[in-house]
């Protein structure tokens, strides 16, 4: 009987038929493909991207080399030195993120406690060697310099949902 069943499903190619349903179906509804790069989808403001270091509006930078990113860090891809300054405050003279290793959880940013380290909107950047995903100290503050309009924006509109 088995045998007489499996001979009429041959005969009958019923999942071709749902299959060609399925996608007769989307045929002629309204196409929802995004052309990017020319569209983009829309962001959230806690959308994480590219990893930036800020500074405070006289130009200092904010990271006091407390460390507690580089501890928290899953994937452990931050890399922090630190020395005193003769004022006897602390700074990084090294900060590195190796992007080859970060997932973007955003651990290091909710670590901070002087919102320092950031991760931006920013995602169309790439690398061609593996250097070019180590994201120095150098790299970090000029992202922050260049989308700091946006990071306070953001850091706003996120601390009203708190
Ligand atoms: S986003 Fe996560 S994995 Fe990447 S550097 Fe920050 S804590 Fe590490
Ligand atoms: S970025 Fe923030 S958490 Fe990391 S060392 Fe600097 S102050 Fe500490």
């Amino acid at each position: 009987m088995q045998a007489i069943i499996n001979y009429l499903h041959n005969l009958v190619p019923l999942e071709l038929f749902k299959g060609m349903w399925v996608t007769g179906r989307y045929l002629f509804r309204r196409k929802i493909t995004v052309q990017y790069p020319e569209e983009k989808t829309p962001q959230s403001h806690r959308f994480r991207g590219l990893h930036a270091l800020r500074r405070y509006p006289n130009g200092e930078e904010r990271c006091i080399a407390c460390k507690l990113c580089e501890a928290v860090c899953p994937a452990v891809a931050i890399t922090i030195e630190s020395e005193e300054r003769a004022d006897g405050s602390r700074r990084t003279t090294r900060y590195e993120i190796d992007l080859s290793k970060c997932i973007y959880c955003g651990f290091c940013e909710e670590s901070c406690p002087v919102d320092s380290i950031v991760e931006t909107r920013h995602f169309e950047y790439h690398g061609e060697i593996r250097d070019d995903l180590i994201m120095t100290k150098e790299k970090l503050l000029e992202v922050g310099d260049l989308f700091e309009q946006q990071i306070a924006a953001d850091r706003l509109a996120d601390s009203k949902y708190r």
